[in-house]
Protein backbone atom coordinates (compact mmCIF):
# COMPACT_ATOMS: atom_id res chain seq x y z
CA UNK A 1 0.00 0.00 0.00
CA UNK A 2 1.70 3.38 -1.03
CA UNK A 3 0.62 5.73 2.06
CA UNK A 4 1.04 8.67 -0.28
CA UNK A 5 3.38 10.30 2.26
CA UNK A 6 6.30 10.94 0.61
CA UNK A 7 7.94 14.55 0.52
CA UNK A 8 5.62 15.48 3.34
CA UNK A 9 6.48 16.53 6.47
CA UNK A 10 5.60 15.34 10.02
CA UNK A 11 5.79 16.91 13.33
CA UNK A 12 6.54 14.68 16.19
CA UNK A 13 6.89 15.16 19.95
CA UNK A 14 8.79 13.08 22.69
CA UNK A 15 10.39 11.59 19.63
CA UNK A 16 13.69 10.53 21.21
CA UNK A 17 12.44 7.11 22.25
CA UNK A 18 9.97 4.77 23.02
CA UNK A 19 6.63 5.35 20.98
CA UNK A 20 7.55 8.80 19.76
CA UNK A 21 10.57 7.33 18.14
CA UNK A 22 8.69 4.77 17.07
CA UNK A 23 6.33 7.11 14.68
CA UNK A 24 9.05 8.79 13.53
CA UNK A 25 10.81 5.79 12.39
CA UNK A 26 7.96 4.56 10.66
CA UNK A 27 7.08 8.20 9.19
CA UNK A 28 10.40 8.73 8.11
CA UNK A 29 10.50 5.35 6.44
CA UNK A 30 7.59 5.94 4.58
CA UNK A 31 10.02 9.13 3.13
CA UNK A 32 8.34 12.09 5.49
CA UNK A 33 10.25 14.79 6.53
CA UNK A 34 10.61 15.10 10.10
CA UNK A 35 10.81 18.10 13.06
CA UNK A 36 11.45 16.19 16.35
CA UNK A 37 11.36 17.41 19.94
CA UNK A 38 12.34 16.17 23.37
CA UNK A 39 13.49 17.46 26.19
CA UNK A 40 17.28 16.06 26.22
CA UNK A 41 19.10 17.62 23.63
CA UNK A 42 21.72 15.18 23.46
CA UNK A 43 19.22 12.31 23.37
CA UNK A 44 17.56 13.85 20.93
CA UNK A 45 20.46 14.14 18.34
CA UNK A 46 21.10 10.26 19.07
CA UNK A 47 17.53 9.95 18.48
CA UNK A 48 17.79 12.19 14.76
CA UNK A 49 21.25 10.23 13.72
CA UNK A 50 19.33 7.11 14.42
CA UNK A 51 16.42 8.14 12.42
CA UNK A 52 18.31 9.18 9.28
CA UNK A 53 19.68 5.80 8.66
CA UNK A 54 16.23 4.57 8.24
CA UNK A 55 14.91 7.61 5.94
CA UNK A 56 14.19 7.02 2.74
CA UNK A 57 15.93 9.56 0.37
CA UNK A 58 15.55 12.88 0.52
CA UNK A 59 13.85 12.98 3.90
CA UNK A 60 15.04 15.93 6.43
CA UNK A 61 15.02 15.69 9.97
CA UNK A 62 15.46 18.88 11.91
CA UNK A 63 15.06 18.53 15.99
CA UNK A 64 14.49 21.09 18.72
CA UNK A 65 14.91 19.92 22.37
CA UNK A 66 11.98 21.20 24.24
CA UNK A 67 9.44 20.24 27.36
CA UNK A 68 5.54 20.21 25.41
CA UNK A 69 4.55 21.50 28.80
CA UNK A 70 6.32 24.48 28.27
CA UNK A 71 3.58 27.32 26.96
CA UNK A 72 5.99 28.26 24.23
CA UNK A 73 7.15 25.09 23.10
CA UNK A 74 4.32 24.43 19.88
CA UNK A 75 4.90 28.07 18.64
CA UNK A 76 8.53 27.26 18.63
CA UNK A 77 8.05 23.90 16.66
CA UNK A 78 5.72 25.23 14.67
CA UNK A 79 7.92 28.34 13.83
CA UNK A 80 11.16 25.83 13.20
CA UNK A 81 8.88 23.76 11.05
CA UNK A 82 7.39 26.71 8.20
CA UNK A 83 10.91 28.53 8.17
CA UNK A 84 12.47 25.10 7.30
CA UNK A 85 10.21 23.37 5.53
CA UNK A 86 7.57 26.05 5.17
CA UNK A 87 4.34 23.26 5.50
CA UNK A 88 3.37 20.39 8.11
CA UNK A 89 0.89 17.81 7.24
CA UNK A 90 0.98 15.42 9.85
CA UNK A 91 1.53 16.62 14.10
CA UNK A 92 2.21 13.47 16.09
CA UNK A 93 1.14 14.59 19.68
CA UNK A 94 3.24 12.58 22.03
CA UNK A 95 4.30 13.24 25.63
CA UNK A 96 5.68 11.31 29.44
CA UNK A 97 2.83 10.11 31.14
CA UNK A 98 2.00 11.97 34.43
CA UNK A 99 2.73 11.05 37.28
CA UNK A 100 1.37 7.73 38.87
CA UNK A 101 -0.93 8.20 42.02
CA UNK A 102 -4.75 7.55 43.22
CA UNK A 103 -7.23 10.37 44.34
CA UNK A 104 -5.51 10.85 47.96
CA UNK A 105 -2.08 11.27 46.53
CA UNK A 106 -2.31 13.58 43.86
CA UNK A 107 -2.67 16.89 44.89
CA UNK A 108 -3.24 20.78 43.35
CA UNK A 109 0.24 20.83 41.85
CA UNK A 110 0.42 17.86 40.40
CA UNK A 111 -2.99 17.88 38.54
CA UNK A 112 -1.98 21.44 37.39
CA UNK A 113 1.16 20.28 36.20
CA UNK A 114 -0.43 17.00 34.14
CA UNK A 115 -2.88 19.56 32.88
CA UNK A 116 -0.41 20.91 31.29
CA UNK A 117 2.00 18.19 30.07
CA UNK A 118 -1.19 15.99 28.73
CA UNK A 119 -3.80 18.05 27.81
CA UNK A 120 -2.49 21.86 27.32
CA UNK A 121 0.43 20.64 25.40
CA UNK A 122 -2.25 19.41 22.72
CA UNK A 123 -4.22 22.09 22.88
CA UNK A 124 -1.50 24.40 22.23
CA UNK A 125 0.41 22.08 19.23
CA UNK A 126 -3.20 22.12 17.56
CA UNK A 127 -3.87 25.46 17.50
CA UNK A 128 -0.13 26.59 16.25
CA UNK A 129 -0.33 23.36 13.46
CA UNK A 130 -3.60 24.29 12.56
CA UNK A 131 -3.23 26.71 9.43
CA UNK A 132 -0.31 24.64 7.70
CA UNK A 133 -2.55 21.51 8.21
CA UNK A 134 -5.42 23.10 6.44
CA UNK A 135 -3.08 24.04 4.07
CA UNK A 136 -1.91 21.00 3.91
CA UNK A 137 -5.40 19.40 1.88
CA UNK A 138 -4.18 16.28 3.99
CA UNK A 139 -4.15 17.14 7.52
CA UNK A 140 -3.57 14.78 10.17
CA UNK A 141 -3.23 15.20 13.72
CA UNK A 142 -2.72 11.72 16.00
CA UNK A 143 -2.33 11.86 19.42
CA UNK A 144 -0.60 9.05 21.46
CA UNK A 145 -2.56 8.42 24.90
CA UNK A 146 -3.67 5.00 26.35
CA UNK A 147 -6.18 2.72 26.92
CA UNK A 148 -6.73 4.15 30.21
CA UNK A 149 -9.16 6.06 28.36
CA UNK A 150 -11.75 3.22 27.71
CA UNK A 151 -10.42 1.28 30.80
CA UNK A 152 -9.38 3.05 33.53
CA UNK A 153 -6.21 1.56 35.01
CA UNK A 154 -5.93 1.16 39.23
CA UNK A 155 -3.56 4.21 40.75
CA UNK A 156 -3.50 6.36 37.62
CA UNK A 157 -6.14 9.28 38.22
CA UNK A 158 -4.46 12.30 36.20
CA UNK A 159 -3.72 9.94 33.40
CA UNK A 160 -7.01 8.48 33.23
CA UNK A 161 -8.71 12.11 33.79
CA UNK A 162 -6.93 14.06 31.54
CA UNK A 163 -6.45 11.79 28.26
CA UNK A 164 -10.41 11.52 28.61
CA UNK A 165 -9.64 14.95 28.21
CA UNK A 166 -7.86 14.53 25.21
CA UNK A 167 -10.73 12.32 23.99
CA UNK A 168 -13.28 14.97 24.02
CA UNK A 169 -11.17 17.61 22.64
CA UNK A 170 -10.50 15.34 19.73
CA UNK A 171 -14.10 14.33 18.96
CA UNK A 172 -15.18 18.05 19.11
CA UNK A 173 -11.91 19.09 16.69
CA UNK A 174 -12.37 16.41 14.18
CA UNK A 175 -16.28 17.51 13.34
CA UNK A 176 -14.71 21.11 13.13
CA UNK A 177 -11.70 20.41 10.49
CA UNK A 178 -13.06 17.59 8.35
CA UNK A 179 -14.23 19.74 6.12
CA UNK A 180 -10.49 21.24 5.53
CA UNK A 181 -9.61 17.19 4.95
CA UNK A 182 -7.91 17.12 8.11
CA UNK A 183 -8.67 13.89 10.18
CA UNK A 184 -8.13 13.95 14.20
CA UNK A 185 -7.59 10.40 15.90
CA UNK A 186 -5.73 9.21 19.28
CA UNK A 187 -3.69 5.81 19.36
CA UNK A 188 -4.62 3.51 22.19
CA UNK A 189 -1.19 1.82 23.21
CA UNK A 190 -1.49 -1.20 25.02
CA UNK A 191 1.52 -2.63 27.00
CA UNK A 192 4.01 -1.70 24.80
CA UNK A 193 8.08 -2.66 25.82
CA UNK A 194 9.16 0.72 25.34
CA UNK A 195 12.59 1.58 27.16
CA UNK A 196 10.51 3.17 29.95
CA UNK A 197 8.36 -0.16 30.03
CA UNK A 198 11.83 -2.28 30.59
CA UNK A 199 12.88 0.00 33.16
CA UNK A 200 9.55 -0.22 35.23
CA UNK A 201 8.95 -3.97 34.54
CA UNK A 202 12.78 -4.47 35.09
CA UNK A 203 12.22 -2.81 38.56
CA UNK A 204 9.62 -4.95 39.42
CA UNK A 205 10.66 -7.91 38.56
CA UNK A 206 13.69 -7.90 41.26
CA UNK A 207 11.07 -6.59 43.49
CA UNK A 208 9.87 -10.08 43.07
CA UNK A 209 12.90 -11.73 42.22
CA UNK A 210 12.09 -13.11 39.19
CA UNK A 211 14.20 -12.43 35.99
CA UNK A 212 12.80 -9.64 33.62
CA UNK A 213 12.27 -11.93 30.66
CA UNK A 214 9.92 -13.79 33.53
CA UNK A 215 8.30 -10.73 34.22
CA UNK A 216 7.67 -10.06 30.62
CA UNK A 217 6.79 -13.07 29.29
CA UNK A 218 4.30 -13.59 32.25
CA UNK A 219 2.66 -10.17 30.74
CA UNK A 220 2.03 -11.46 27.75
CA UNK A 221 0.26 -14.42 29.14
CA UNK A 222 -2.25 -11.79 30.19
CA UNK A 223 -3.06 -10.36 26.42
CA UNK A 224 -5.03 -12.28 23.88
CA UNK A 225 -2.40 -11.90 21.25
CA UNK A 226 -0.37 -14.14 23.84
CA UNK A 227 2.65 -11.32 23.85
CA UNK A 228 3.33 -7.60 24.76
CA UNK A 229 3.47 -5.16 22.17
CA UNK A 230 6.52 -3.72 20.46
CA UNK A 231 6.74 -0.05 19.66
CA UNK A 232 7.15 -0.76 15.96
CA UNK A 233 3.34 -1.84 16.13
CA UNK A 234 2.12 1.96 17.36
CA UNK A 235 4.38 3.13 15.04
CA UNK A 236 2.43 1.50 11.76
CA UNK A 237 -0.88 2.45 13.08
CA UNK A 238 0.29 6.46 13.07
CA UNK A 239 1.77 5.67 9.49
CA UNK A 240 -1.31 4.10 8.27
CA UNK A 241 -3.78 7.21 9.97
CA UNK A 242 -1.21 9.61 8.86
CA UNK A 243 -1.43 8.07 5.17
CA UNK A 244 -3.73 9.15 2.06
CA UNK A 245 -5.82 6.34 2.54
CA UNK A 246 -7.06 7.04 6.11
CA UNK A 247 -8.61 10.42 4.97
CA UNK A 248 -12.13 9.19 6.16
CA UNK A 249 -11.10 8.22 9.22
CA UNK A 250 -11.60 10.61 12.06
CA UNK A 251 -12.67 11.42 15.56
CA UNK A 252 -11.36 7.99 16.82
CA UNK A 253 -10.04 5.70 19.34
CA UNK A 254 -7.92 3.10 18.01
CA UNK A 255 -6.35 0.33 21.15
CA UNK A 256 -2.98 -0.69 19.58
CA UNK A 257 -2.91 -3.47 22.62
CA UNK A 258 -3.11 -7.34 21.53
CA UNK A 259 -6.73 -7.71 22.61
CA UNK A 260 -6.02 -6.82 25.96
CA UNK A 261 -9.23 -4.18 26.50
CA UNK A 262 -12.36 -6.02 27.34
CA UNK A 263 -14.80 -3.45 26.42
CA UNK A 264 -16.78 -3.85 22.67
CA UNK A 265 -16.37 -0.36 22.09
P1 LIG B 1 9.30 6.73 27.07
O1 LIG B 1 9.62 7.18 28.45
O2 LIG B 1 9.98 5.51 26.53
O3 LIG B 1 9.57 7.93 26.04
C1 LIG B 1 9.08 9.18 26.35
C2 LIG B 1 9.68 10.21 25.40
O4 LIG B 1 9.04 11.43 25.70
C3 LIG B 1 11.15 10.47 25.55
O5 LIG B 1 11.65 10.77 24.27
C4 LIG B 1 11.19 11.72 26.44
O6 LIG B 1 12.34 12.49 26.22
C5 LIG B 1 10.01 12.44 25.91
N1 LIG B 1 9.34 13.35 26.83
C6 LIG B 1 8.80 13.03 28.03
N2 LIG B 1 8.21 14.12 28.55
C7 LIG B 1 8.37 15.13 27.66
C8 LIG B 1 8.00 16.49 27.65
N3 LIG B 1 7.35 17.03 28.67
N4 LIG B 1 8.33 17.24 26.58
C9 LIG B 1 9.01 16.71 25.55
N5 LIG B 1 9.39 15.42 25.51
C10 LIG B 1 9.08 14.65 26.56
O7 LIG B 1 7.71 6.57 27.07
P2 LIG B 1 6.79 5.72 26.09
O8 LIG B 1 6.63 4.37 26.66
O9 LIG B 1 7.25 5.89 24.70
O10 LIG B 1 5.37 6.47 26.28
C11 LIG B 1 4.98 7.58 25.53
C12 LIG B 1 3.59 7.99 25.99
O11 LIG B 1 2.68 6.90 25.77
C13 LIG B 1 3.52 8.29 27.49
O12 LIG B 1 2.60 9.32 27.71
C14 LIG B 1 3.02 7.00 28.08
O13 LIG B 1 2.37 7.20 29.32
C15 LIG B 1 2.05 6.58 27.00
N6 LIG B 1 1.74 5.15 27.03
C16 LIG B 1 2.75 4.24 26.95
C17 LIG B 1 2.44 2.88 27.01
C18 LIG B 1 3.51 1.82 26.93
O14 LIG B 1 3.19 0.65 27.22
N7 LIG B 1 4.72 2.15 26.56
C19 LIG B 1 1.10 2.49 27.15
C20 LIG B 1 0.11 3.45 27.21
C21 LIG B 1 0.44 4.79 27.16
Amino acid sequence: MDFGLAGRVALVTAASRGLGFASAEALVGEGMSLVLCAREAQRLELAASELKKAAASGAQIETLACDVSDPNAASRLITLTRERFGRLDVLVNNAGGPPPGGFGRVGDADWDRSFQLTLMSVVRLVREALPLLRASGQGRIVSIIGTSVKQPIDDLVLSNSLRSAVVGLTKTLSREVAGAGITVNNVLPGIILTDRQRELRGADAARRGISFEQAIEEAGRGIPAGRVGTPADVGALVAFLASAGAGYITGTNIQVDGGLVLGML
